[in-house]
């Protein structure tokens, strides 16, 4: 399925029954959005009817659409007045700071033929804070936020989280992880229980989807991951882990791709193999939190407007980035968590475009790949590339050869020393009963 979204339909027929704002339906019409996607066309219903909404859908497939035209509709519908106070509205919570940028910058899209205009704000990290409280002044309508800067800026009293009547997490699953999971309770004893919930994510681990429950109220669930729907390809070669960065050369200069965004699993990983891209005579720029924001915006948009041909990424590029036509994801290394798997492959193939994604695993990510296989329920055939095949026994110098730790000598081990513990007391037992016999 390669059809473009733009060309779904010669009207906006699918928009209109939605019953959206005229000024919505307008620019929804200058941006050529002519259908609304499958995402859309469930949760914009549920949601202007004020429903709480779990909804798990491809990535690229209109996500953001599908939550901020609603909520700017309702926006609309029920102005509030902020008299001065510093109260956010609607809060958006995103995991990192490009997805901030990128959400607010639809929400601007959508808004721009609203009047009178609506307030839109960002808050993340990296940057000054300064600019931002100036910008909370007054509150906001809608205020996109990643989580640590939002609480500096509601413990500096800059923005009053008291009357949130939505909360939306976008990238909901990343959102519900551990790693935010101190920052999140905190937001969440700062907003209303009595509100309106949103969560929207491209893969809902099942741990994850029981967390969902205890903060949503008879939501509508809406699950359009059908892998029929995905129109990225993806392929698997298996390579000797000291041959990858030479097969990546090999197939960005066979392929001749516009653009290709390549995901290796740590800072210095990326570091590594853009400077091996550049002997190689591939210009490549690396993206990851050791970059100054600023940097990591500059690269970014450069990214996005096709003026750089390889980015080299952590996963801080894996999720929500929406880059038009990009036309090959690489994973370079696999990612850690398997869901990150299908947030990396979603940055191609999005808005109906035709993607390709690549995996080059080498024998010490043989399994993991098998794990990630099957949290998605995926079989893909393993590939090998002519010239870059991987051997049939993982090599000498590889991870997966190492010999494992050598196990405690027998008799030695924790259930050893309990077994012996309880025989000595027998033994003791005995020695006492039959000295007191002989008294
Ligand atoms: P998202 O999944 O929200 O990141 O959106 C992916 C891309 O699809 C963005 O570039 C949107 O501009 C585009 N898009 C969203 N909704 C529609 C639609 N109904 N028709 C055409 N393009 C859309």
């Amino acid at each position: 399925m390669s059809t473009s979204l733009k060309n779904n339909s010669a009207n906006n027929d699918g928009f209109e029954q939605l019953q959206l704002m005229p000024s919505i339906l307008k620019r929804i019409q200058q941006l050529g959005y002519n259908k609304p996607t499958a995402i859309q066309s469930r949760a914009i219903p549920a949601v202007l009817a004020g429903q709480d909404v779990l909804a798990g859908a491809n990535t690229g497939s209109g996500k953001t659409a599908a939550f901020a035209l609603p909520v700017l509709h309702s926006l609309i519908q029920n102005p509030v007045s902020r008299k001065g106070a510093n109260y956010a509205q609607v809060l958006v919570l995103v995991p990192t700071r490009e997805l901030a940028v990128q959400v607010t910058e639809s929400f601007q899209s959508y808004a721009a033929e609203v009047t009178p205009k609506l307030k839109l704000a960002a808050v993340f990290g990296g940057v000054s804070v300064n600019s931002q409280m100036l910008a909370l002044r007054g509150g906001a309508d809608v205020l996109v936020a990643t989580p640590g800067r939002l609480l500096d800026l509601q413990q500096s009293n800059a923005i009053n989280l008291s009357k949130v009547s939505t909360l939306v997490l976008d990238e909901a699953d990343r959102m519900l992880s551990l790693g935010f999971a101190d920052e999140l309770s905190a937001i969440l004893a700062l907003v209303p229980k009595q509100r309106q919930t949103l969560m929207f994510s491209a893969t809902f681990p099942d741990e994850v989807k029981a967390i969902t429950a205890k903060h949503l109220q008879s939501p509508v669930e809406i699950e359009i991951q059908r892998a029929d729907e995905s129109t990225v390809q993806q392929q698997v070669y298996t390579v000797n882990r000291n041959q990858k960065t030479a097969l990546l050369s090999e197939l960005i200069k066979q392929n001749q791709w516009r653009q290709v965004l390549v995901f290796a699993s740590a800072k210095n990983s990326c570091n590594r193999v853009a400077q091996k891209l550049e002997k190689a005579g591939i210009s490549a720029q690396v993206f990851h939190s050791d970059k100054a924001q600023g940097a990591r915006n500059r690269i970014l948009t450069e990214f996005k407007q096709g003026e750089i041909a390889v980015l080299v990424a952590t996963d801080i590029a894996a999720r929500g980035i929406d880059i038009a036509k990009l036309p090959v994801v690489i994973n370079y290394e696999l990612p850690r968590s398997p869901s990150d798997y299908m947030h990396r492959i979603g940055r191609s193939g999005r808005a109906g475009e035709t993607g390709l994604a690549i995996s080059l695993i080498s024998h010490d990510e043989y399994h993991h790949f098998k794990v990630i296989e099957k949290r998605h329920k995926i079989r893909l055939p393993r590939q090998q590339y002519v010239g870059f095949e991987a051997d049939d026994e993982a090599p000498a110098d590889c991870p997966s050869r190492q010999e494992k730790p050598q196990a405690k000598p027998a008799g030695t081990g924790k259930k050893h020393r309990k077994k012996a513990a309880q025989a000595n007391q027998a033994v003791w037992q005995q020695a006492k009963l039959k000295s007191q016999a002989e008294k």
